[in-house]
């Protein structure tokens, strides 16, 4: 396990490897692009072979080294992403120090997602803001790198999520670099950060990737078969984390809901809308509530691609023939109005209206569209 975990970058790629060959790797590296173009992936795949004991481009995948970078605990590994602030957090404190047990766990259950697949997407809920407590530890971890030939490497992962405070203090540890470290910032959006920081790192530019190498991908990692890999790919548009969204059980199960409530809908049967709601609204969860109704706005979306012959456009692809039942049986609804509903609940849920009385009002706005005019 190690490079040809990456899908595409071929460029990048041999960017890196000529700067490592030739001994020429700077302090720091921003990695910019779109996301889920794998710029953390090809971060830590860099920590991987910066701490192979073989000392090659392609890590052993054998030595202790490389087995403690598998579950991303390593002692020379950082990772830095959104925290939620702990109880009486001070700015010395460790950015782990006042979390509550349950955070600790979230948190070790997110980086062993990311140690399984480096595509995962680090997301602690309430976290929105790196802290300034995670940036000031750098400097500490320097200290504490193990093995003389090796890097202590930290990733920071979203660095747009950086405030002002958090930025200064990056500022001065770009400024004065601790021997033996490697920072690289990852995001998708570098406008967002200090120009003096990012004058201070070597940029890398990551492109979209190519829809039949995410295909492929899809394919190798056995995710599903090669039809559905090429339509996934083509609506990933070079994303290959939102490919795998698309084949996340969790996703698929949202989509089958969204069939479900499109039944109970159309029947108007108010028992069966509440029956198709309840684990939304018994989860009180307003954030998946958003989730299933973007998942239903996907749906007018498909129904709006079948219209135009754009069929390889469908999002639910696994309910393919209930979406173009649906779009056949209301040849004429108009779709754009049931999506500006939707739009509407979605800031009503965002906001403090009663979750339930939002989604069931949805229901009777969508049911009384599929009646034919009088
Ligand atoms: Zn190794």
């Amino acid at each position: 396990m190690s490079w040809n975990r990456i899908i595409g970058q071929e460029r990048v790629l041999r960017l890196l490897r000529s700067t490592f060959e030739h001994d020429r790797l700077p302090h720091a590296f921003l990695f910019h692009g779109p996301p889920g173009t794998g710029k953390d992936a090809v971060a830590i795949e860099l920590a991987r072979t910066l701490n192979c004991l073989a000392g090659t481009w392609e890590a052993c995948g054998a030595c202790p080294s490389c087995r403690q970078m598998d579950t991303l605990q390593h002692p020379n590994l950082d990772l830095v992403f959104p925290l939620p602030p702990g109880k009486n957090e001070e700015k010395q404190h460790d950015p782990y120090e006042k979390l509550t047990e349950a955070v600790i766990r979230e948190i070790r259950d997110e980086i062993a997602a990311k140690g399984k697949d480096p595509y995962h997407p680090i997301e602690i809920r309430r976290a929105s803001v790196i802290k300034i407590n995670s940036i000031r530890n750098i400097k500490r971890k320097a200290a504490m790198r193990v093995g003389q030939h090796q890097r202590h490497v930290v990733i920071i992962c979203g660095a747009e999520k950086m405030k002002a405070d958090a930025a200064n203090s990056l500022l001065k540890t770009l400024e004065e670099p601790n021997a033996g470290q490697l920072i690289i910032l990852t995001t998708p959006a570098p406008d967002a950060l200090l120009p003096t920081i990012i004058s201070r790192c070597q940029v890398v530019r990551f492109d979209p990737i190519p829809e039949p190498e995410i295909a492929r991908a899809l394919v190798e990692r056995e995710l599903c078969d090669e039809d559905t890999a090429g339509a996934l790919a083509r609506l990933a548009e070079g994303s290959f984390r939102k490919a795998l969204e698309y084949t996340d059980p969790e996703v698929r199960s949202r989509r089958s809901l969204v069939v479900e409530f499109m039944r109970a809908v159309y029947a108007g049967n108010s028992t069966g809308i509440m029956k198709e709601l309840d684990p939304i609204v018994s989860s009180r969860d307003r954030q998946e509530a958003i989730r299933f109704l973007q998942a239903l706005e996907d749906w007018f979306h498909d129904v709006i691609a079948i219209r135009e012959g754009r069929e390889d456009r469908i999002r639910h692809f696994d309910n393919r023939e209930a979406v173009t039942k649906f779009a056949q049986l209301f040849a004429s609804i108009p779709c754009e109005d049931a999506l500006q509903e939707i739009e509407k609940t979605i800031e009503y849920v965002t906001g403090n209206v009663h979750l339930t009385l939002a989604l069931v009002n949805l229901a009777h706005k969508l049911h009384r569209r599929l009646q034919p005019p009088p």
